[in-house]
């Protein structure tokens, strides 16, 4: 039936009721929205807060350390002072061999040979090549800025050797429980050396590594991260954040190691397969802060001994600074150690590796935040490309589960048959 004006009064009132549907569920968004904010931060903090807690305490190690460096504190109490940091670092770094083993365990086994064979090339590709691409960085960037202008003579070198006591051993024993990046942090600010003797040319050398290290970490890494997966890389990183800060405070991509499958899979949700499989490896064979920082260390050192360096021989620093981070440990320094490779490949001294352990402790830092960042890029991008795989094996094991329950059924339908056939007890009885 229609009302005089051609309206159907049915169609009237379901309209109005539609229409006061839409304002109520309006006004409850509204509210919703109004509510979710102060939610939100409420839990938006209490979810970081760790994360926060995190960067709050290299500021304030940061800032410790320099209030404290002018009581000019005895090596030794340096060493009781930045106590609480070592006894995270041992912590870190007994976590790391039994997790390397039994991710790598758990993770080939979660795959079929031939998923896990490609997701291994994958991996490979992407190490090589960013690899290479941060060696390239380093020696661009080096020769342009040239940081090694002038000899070496005016130049600090440094190395000390102190005796072990028996409060070292007591330290030792109670070695086991976590405290603090604050701790490692400021002991190593306090420890540092006068920044006087860090002249122009070491000064020069530092903002060159910098420089270097920022490029690849903030411009090629998240463009690659970009280009392949078509996802915002800032968001991958926001979600690294407490790697990176763990990285930054340790210097080591092996202890740091815990904490990047929790930012990896717990919050940038990669699947387990993946990072189980790839990490490990990355940390320990995928550097490229270290690879950086080898090429563009040995080229600072040919400039300051005025060593002209044809193009074979860059070649070859190319090629050993690449192999020389592929055998560094995910360790403190340990890059320092195998610059040696490149240093003799080229027939440089390698004496002059002392010219820049004073900055070394400090760009160790940040090489090792560009490493974690290389490896879990690396898992994010390994996880995109193998998307397909990881679909197909939850499939056949989606299948696998369907099928044993199909096989289970005739059997629960016998079963449920004998159920219905047993005479009940209490019928018998009865
Ligand atoms: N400390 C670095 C790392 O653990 C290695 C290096 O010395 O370059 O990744």
């Amino acid at each position: 039936m229609t009302k005089g004006n051609g309206e159907d009064p049915k169609n009237g009132s379901r309209m109005e009721r539609f229409h006061q549907g839409v304002r109520k569920r309006t006004l409850l968004a509204k509210k919703k929205v109004q509510s979710i904010t102060k939610d939100d931060v409420k839990s938006y903090l209490l979810r970081n807060a760790f994360v926060l807690f995190t960067v709050v305490a290299v500021i304030l190690g940061v800032i410790l350390g320099f209030s404290l460096r002018s009581y000019k504190m005895s090596y030794r109490e340096v060493k009781y002072f930045s106590f609480p940091g070592e006894l995270l670092m041992r912590m870190l770094q007994m976590l790391v061999l039994p997790l390397i083993v039994s991710s790598l365990v758990t993770g080939i086994a979660a795959l079929d040979s031939k998923a896990s064979g490609k997701m291994g090339v994958r991996a490979v590709v992407y190490y090589m090549s960013t690899t290479i691409i941060a060696v390239l960085i380093g020696i661009i960037i080096v020769v342009i800025i040239h940081p090694g202008k002038g000899t070496k003579e005016n130049m600090h070198r440094e190395g000390k050797i102190v005796q072990v006591t028996a409060a070292d051993a007591f330290l030792d024993l109670i070695r086991y429980a976590p405290l603090g990046i604050l701790f490692l942090i400021a002991g190593k600010i306090v420890e540092m050396e006068d920044m006087g003797v860090i002249g122009g040319q070491l000064a020069m050398y530092t903002v060159t590594v910098i420089i270097g290290l920022l490029i690849h970490a903030i411009i090629v890494l998240p463009l690659l991260y970009f280009l392949i997966t078509r996802k915002n890389p800032w968001v991958f990183i926001g979600g690294l954040i407490q790697a990176l800060v763990t990285a930054l405070g340790t210097s080591s991509s092996s202890a740091t190691l815990p904490v990047t499958f929790k930012c990896l899979e717990e919050i940038n949700g990669v699947d387990k397969r993946v990072t189980r499989f790839v990490l490990p490896v990355g940390a320990t064979i995928n550097m490229d802060g270290t690879a950086l920082y080898e090429a563009l260390a040995a080229i600072f050192i040919a400039q300051v001994n005025n060593f002209d360096l044809n193009f074979g021989q860059i070649i070859t620093i190319s090629i050993t600074a690449t192999a020389a981070s592929i055998g560094a440990a995910g360790i403190p320094q340990a890059g320092l150690v195998t610059m040696v490779i490149v240093l003799t490949s080229v027939g440089l001294p390698t004496d002059d590796i002392t010219l820049i352990i004073a900055v070394d402790w400090f760009l160790d830092r940040l090489r090792t935040t560009t490493n974690v960042l290389g490896d879990s890029i690396g898992a994010g991008i390994v996880e995109h490309l193998s998307r397909h795989e990881l679909k197909n094996r939850d499939a056949e094991m989606g299948n696998s589960v369907i099928e044993e329950n199909e096989m289970k059924k005739p059997y629960q339908l016998i079963s449920q048959e004998n159920e219905s056939e047993k005479p009940l007890d209490s019928e018998t009885k009865m």
